[in-house]
């Protein structure tokens, strides 16, 4: 039997081409190939971005109350098909059905958030600035925009942008991951359902091919994009010098500060929670442990006792609480880190590379690792492994601590554990990061906040969703006005003063 092709949505329809490439969409719990994907050639994207341009006249005067009414249905909609759509997460990405669940959650908030567009888009007014003339401004969408998202919220990272996006009255361009592309689509045909004209959401797929021509497309206005951070200092650079406005979110490597007053056990199931959900693929994972004083003593062995009863499996079992690797080339690769850690001196306290998952031989399994004694030096310590690894540093003092955290290019989240509020208040104060947690571990703002890390975690000047998304979504045009009036008549050819 030939695998089913997942193809584009243009136009408000599946696009019926026959794709010239195609890539591989495996179940990574059986390591079966279940599904090719379309990849997107320039003349593809071309017609999306047409499609996407000729919505644009009509959709940017559209009234917010029917982009409302849109956004509520389709709010309605996403919330009753979320076991379909978290089901297409866990088959297509692995992770287990309620952190997709979890994940549908959180970006369900993003579309609530975007139904309250008519208060978010309001400018502002000023009457008589001078006299009998008034000052106002608009914010009005930019056009045509684009996105493009990594493997790890094949349905979240998106539901970050096209929400907005098309709430401020733009029309956009969705190229999801190439590894776990149909929760896009499905999304795309629940806000058709929803009533959204043809052509407000495209969906391209594909790879390095769609996406620089999404970077060069004249038509196109601005780019958000998350993903890691060599991609997305490569899309910052390209797109900006296309002109577009860009927001090019990037990996981490977040921190998890723990002071020797800190509740351990409390500590320990953060650590484990964070450090191992969605297998560690996730951008604000907790991969370091930085345990000040005395603190790893008492809390590595409470983790190691936690990490022997983590049940690893194929995500849709019920049992399963941390599912398989999405392919089996980041499998390969997150295991030689664990070698690596190992050959540098670093002591492995857990090691998950022996794990078999019964009845799944060829899934991309790999059991939790943690690290003890890793130093800064460590080549597992200085990149995004983005799997189950967690290095533990140990320092001696809270401005270690905080040293260490500042010194790292990437600064996406980071959280302390400790019961001293005057600490925590003067962690939040001083580290140079752009979520943080106070005895939270995966600090992710809620959608009326907005998202973004620091350095080398974010390129441009906006955060992703909240207010910062209307900014980045939207531009502002300032309006001076007056209505004819005998007493204006004249000419003056000086500089306009307000009288
Ligand atoms: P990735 O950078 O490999 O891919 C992201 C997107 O870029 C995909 O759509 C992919 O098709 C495209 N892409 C890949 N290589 C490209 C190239 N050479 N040229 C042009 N486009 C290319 O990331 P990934 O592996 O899908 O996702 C994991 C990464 O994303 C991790 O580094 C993780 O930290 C990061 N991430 C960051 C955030 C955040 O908010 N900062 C959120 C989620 C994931």
């Amino acid at each position: 039997m030939s695998a089913k092709t997942i193809s584009h949505w243009i136009d408000g329809k599946l696009s019926e081409r026959t794709p010239e490439r195609t890539g591989d969409v495996f179940n990574p719990a059986t390591g079966e190939v279940q599904a090719k994907v379309a990849f997107a050639t320039p003349a593809i994207v071309d017609e999306a971005v047409e499609s996407a341009t000729r919505a644009a006249a009509s959709w940017r005067s559209s009234s917010l109350a029917k982009r409302t009414k849109i956004l509520f249905a389709f709010r309605e909609l996403v919330d009753r098909h979320k076991g379909e759509i978290a089901k297409l997460l866990t088959l297509e990405h692995g992770k287990v059905t309620a952190d997709a669940m979890g994940e549908v959650q959180r970006g369900l908030e993003v579309i609530e958030f975007a139904c309250g567009i008519a208060d978010l888009q309001k400018g502002e007014y000023s009457q008589n600035v001078s006299t009998e003339v008034d000052a106002y401004s608009i914010r009005q969408p930019l056009g045509v925009v684009a996105g493009i998202t990594p493997f790890n919220f094949p349905a979240m990272v998106p539901m970050w942008m096209y929400p907005l996006a098309i709430a401020c009255g733009n029309t956009f361009v969705l190229k999801p991951s190439e590894r776990d592309p149909s929760a896009s689509i499905l999304c795309a045909q629940l806000l058709a359902e929803a009533g959204l004209p043809p052509g407000v959401l495209n969906v391209v797929h594909g790879d390095k091919v769609a996406v620089d021509r999404i970077l060069e497309h004249p038509k196109i206005a601005a780019v958000s994009f998350v993903g890691s951070t060599p991609i997305a200092h490569y899309i910052y650079e390209t797109g900006t010098k296309h002109g577009k406005r860009v927001q090019a979110l990037g990996g981490a490597k977040n921190h998890m500060i723990v002071l020797p007053d800190a509740d351990m056990e409390l500590a320990a199931d953060a650590a484990v929670s964070a450090g191992y959900g969605s297998a560690g693929e996730r951008c604000m994972a907790i991969s370091v442990l930085v345990c000040v004083g005395n603190a790893a003593d008492k809390l590595v062995p409470m983790m190691k006792e936690r990490i022997g009863k983590l049940r690893v499996g194929d995500g849709l079992d019920a049992g399963s609480e941390m599912g398989p690797l999405v392919t089996r080339a980041h499998l390969d690769k997150v295991r030689g880190y664990v070698d690596r850690g190992v050959a540098e001196g670093a002591t492995l306290v857990a090691d998950g590379r022996g794990l078999r998952v019964d009845g799944r031989p060829g899934g991309f399994f790999l059991g939790p690792c943690l690290f003890d004694r890793v130093t800064p030096a460590m080549e597992i310590y200085r990149d995004e492994i983005f799997g189950p690894v967690l290095s533990t540093v140990r320092v001696a003092t809270y401005d270690d601590a905080i040293a260490l955290v500042n010194r790292n290019p990437y600064a996406n989240g980071v959280a302390i554990f400790t019961n001293d509020g005057g600490a925590a208040r003067k962690f939040q104060h001083d580290v140079e990061v752009g979520m943080v947690g106070i005895n939270v571990p995966i600090p992710v703002p809620m959608a009326y906040y907005s998202f973004g890390g620091w350095k080398a975690s974010l390129f441009g000047d906006h955060h992703i969703y909240g207010r910062d998304g209307v900014h980045f979504y939207t531009r502002t045009k300032a309006v001076t006005s007056r209505w004819p009036d005998p007493r204006h008549r004249g000419v003056d050819l000086g500089f306009p003063q307000n009288r």
